[in-house]
């Protein structure tokens, strides 16, 4: 299977969720998460018809994203799907387009800083840890449904970093549990969808995007709203 195989079938499986869930195809964007493979994989999938790709580590971007930007025919699209350490913040702006991976006021502050210059804002979308799973970033909502403390610590995050200068707020991300079963990822992926709605409800802006499903469960992130889905191994095959 070549690179374009396999997204013509990751497309075809995009498409066979929207139809199950009466959704239009376009409204689905295909990230192709290209972390730990080199510049002419990226360029296979330009060629093939992608422009949106996502890495997670800014020492990799920093060389990949200016090989495949100088040697690209079309246009690239740079998403950061990854955990920004703060001392890291300050090499995002140049490098991505869209940051998928802000979880905290800290972090949101410093890219505002950072674009206090710039002539367009940054996109970024606001990474949310609705499963309570210790191991991982986000905002933690989890429970935010029932629980009014949970809830108003997420609304007051919500709208500190959407007032900020230099960022255009554009959704929500999540990562799903590992699961066996990608059925077992529904209730996340739908408590995610809740949650954006119940913000646009009584927040009154839009949150246009939801980031979420990856190789292992992206037929049902669709199913359940996705307007993003990250997709690695189902494009470039396994990593190392
Ligand atoms: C690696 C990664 C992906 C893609 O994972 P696959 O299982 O290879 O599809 C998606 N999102 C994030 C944040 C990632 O780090």
């Amino acid at each position: 299977m070549t690179i374009a195989d396999n997204i013509q079938r990751v497309q075809e499986t995009i498409a066979a969720a929207c139809d199950r869930a009466g959704r239009d195809p376009s409204a689905v964007t295909l990230l192709a998460v290209s972390k730990t493979h080199p510049a002419e994989m990226v360029l296979q999938a330009v060629d093939a018809g992608l422009q949106h790709f996502g890495e997670n580590r800014v020492e990799e971007a920093q060389d990949k994203i200016p090989a495949v930007n100088a040697r690209s025919s079309l246009p690239v699209t740079w998403h950061m799907v990854g955990h920004i350490q703060s001392r890291k913040a300050r090499d995002i702006p140049g490098l991505f387009q869209v940051v998928h991976s802000v979880d905290r006021l800290k972090l949101a502050t410093k890219l505002s800083q950072l674009m206090a210059d710039a002539d367009e804002p940054l996109d970024v979308l606001l990474e949310v840890n609705v499963s309570g799973e210790a191991s991982k970033s986000g905002l933690m909502a989890a429970g935010w449904s029932t629980d009014a403390d949970v809830r108003s610590a997420v609304w007051q995050e919500v709208e500190q970093i959407a007032g900020l200068p230099g960022l255009r707020v554009r959704g929500l991300m999540t990562m799903a549990p590992i699961v066996t079963d990608m059925e077992a990822t529904r209730p996340v992926f739908a408590n995610l969808a809740a949650l954006r709605a119940a913000l646009v409800d009584s927040l009154g802006f839009a949150l246009p995007d939801l980031s979420m499903g990856m190789t292992d469960d992206y037929p049902v992130a669709v199913e359940e709203g996705a307007t993003i889905v990250r997709v690695g191994r189902a494009i470039f095959g396994p990593r190392e």
